[in-house]
């Protein structure tokens, strides 16, 4: 996505907090207790559920996100995590004993995570709620004192969240700051312990240079141009109702969504006809007025999704109402290249569909291009599964079936050379926010004078 040129930042002007009141409390060693860190928890999962009506309005009023959306991806999601960081805190802060080699005998060795100190997470507009508090969720597990930086293009939510958390949560340890380019500008010139971004790649080496300045830990969680590979023999009508929900919940603004399909060329007739009939079954014929199909965050990105149509082959939607940042969902079968559409990370609902020869020519063309954030491939061909899986390099890798491999907090999400770096979601997430340290106790019971100078040719021999 051209982030650095359309994401102009919205009029912002925000007072920049101080972080010395936050470095001062993670000194006091408060926030790495389990009592701090599970009460934290607890208290933004009563947030949550106190407040998720005023949450779901304040996602309604940025991105027209539905009721039901809204639960299953931003709120409900929060209340999964931060349940499955309840449950599990106090086994992953144990330290892991691991084996002691024979020369450090009789010794013990350990990993203790510790804290990082204060971390900084800046989040994207498309879930302006669960791209915060998510990683902030994984913070405090692993007892960091935070700021969260909301995106200012979701200004409904960015405000609520800085009225709300400072009722709930740790004031000392755990701040909102509001505010677009200027105000993150400042904020990465303080000295955090760790820089947490998720937005486009413009930015995330805009933070990576300032984490560089601080030698600090940063996470970036980035997008790119998600393909999703569909092998013709499988089961089509289950193929095209997951793509269908992958691709247009949300308008098509999540960073995991197809972006586009690759099919070979014989199913071609076969698949359209299905994906269009199952867009007008789960959007309706009539999605401008259907409360489940939300809206493109700004005029800007709508023009800017638009502007891709020019002179493509639009087999099904295409209609677009700026003033009221809609676009119907959109089929394009074939566009070069060269062209925008191909170029760029779509990020709305626009889906083009590529036709191959072979399925070798399909992994192919993934792999000519930068590492994806995510990668699908919809098969019931167990040797093409392998070789999708084996030869293809992405963040995550779903085997017939879009968005939904985000539920399993077993797994790390994050993604891999342009698509990101680092991960986070389950103990991946308590894992980046904290230092591995190692512990090594040696007894006084026994010392071997051999590895002491001096040093003579019979010490050497034995
Ligand atoms: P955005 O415009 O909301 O920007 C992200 C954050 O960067 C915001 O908080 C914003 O205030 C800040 N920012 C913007 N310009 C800045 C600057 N010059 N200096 C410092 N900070 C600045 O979001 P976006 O970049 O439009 O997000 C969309 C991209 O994010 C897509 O590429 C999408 O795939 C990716 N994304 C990735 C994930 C993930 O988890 N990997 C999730 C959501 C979105």
């Amino acid at each position: 996505m051209p982030d650095a040129t359309l994401d102009l930042p919205e009029s912002t002007n925000h007072a920049v907090m101080s972080i010395d009141e936050l470095k001062r409390t993670f000194s006091t060693g408060r926030t790495k207790t389990y009592k701090w860190r599970i009460e934290q928890l607890q208290a933004l999962k009563r947030l949550l559920e106190e407040k998720s009506k005023d949450i779901a309005k304040a996602l309604n009023q940025d991105l027209a996100k539905s009721e039901s959306e809204a639960w299953l991806t931003e709120i409900g999601y929060s209340i999964t995590d931060v349940d499955d960081n309840i449950k599990r805190l106090k086994s992953w802060m144990k330290p892991k004993k691991v084996g002691t080699p024979l020369v450090a005998w009789p010794g013990k060795s350990m990993i203790q995570s510790e804290p990082l100190g204060v971390a900084l997470i800046i989040g994207a507009w498309n879930y302006p709620v669960q791209l915060v508090l998510t990683p902030l969720i994984a913070a405090i597990a692993a007892g960091n004192c935070a700021v969260i930086k909301p995106s200012e293009l979701a200004p409904a939510s960015s405000e609520l969240l800085a009225k709300l958390i400072p009722l709930y949560l740790d004031n000392a340890a755990i701040r909102v700051q509001e505010g677009g380019k200027d105000e993150t500008t400042e904020l990465l010139a303080m000295p955090f312990d760790k820089y947490f971004y998720t937005g486009g790649e413009h930015v995330g080496r805009i933070v990576m240079t300032a984490a560089a300045k601080h030698l600090a830990p940063v996470t970036l969680e980035l997008g790119g141009k998600s393909p999703c590979i569909v092998d013709g023999e499988t089961n089509l009508d289950i193929t095209v109702r997951r793509i269908v929900w992958g691709k247009w919940m949300n308008v098509g603004q999540t960073c995991v969504a197809p972006d586009y399909v690759l099919i070979e060329e014989k199913y071609l007739a076969d698949f359209t006809q299905k994906l269009i009939a199952e867009i007008k079954k789960q959007y309706s014929k009539e999605p401008q007025s259907n409360k489940d199909y939300g809206r493109v965050i700004n005029q800007r990105h709508c023009a800017r999704l638009i502007n891709y149509l020019e002179g493509l082959n639009i087999i099904h939607g295409g209609k677009h109402d700026v003033d009221e940042r809609f676009i119907e969902p959109t089929v394009v079968v074939q566009p070069k290249l060269d062209d925008l559409i191909m170029q760029e990370e779509i990020f709305g609902p626009i889906l083009p569909i590529l036709t191959f020869k072979s399925k070798q020519s399909m992994i192919d063309f993934v792999r000519a291009r930068p590492k994806p954030l995510a990668c699908y491939a919809f098969t019931s061909n167990k040797e093409f599964e392998s070789m999708v899986v084996e030869e293809i390099s992405a963040g995550s890798i779903c085997i017939n079936d879009t968005n939904i491999f985000l539920v399993n907090h077993e797994l790390p999400f994050g993604g891999v050379g342009t698509s990101g770096m680092g991960n986070y979601h389950g103990k991946s997430g308590f894992d980046t926010f904290s230092h591995q340290k190692a512990v090594m106790k040696r007894s006084f019971k026994f010392d071997a004078a051999i590895r002491y100078a001096p040093f003579s040719k019979l010490k050497l021999m034995l």
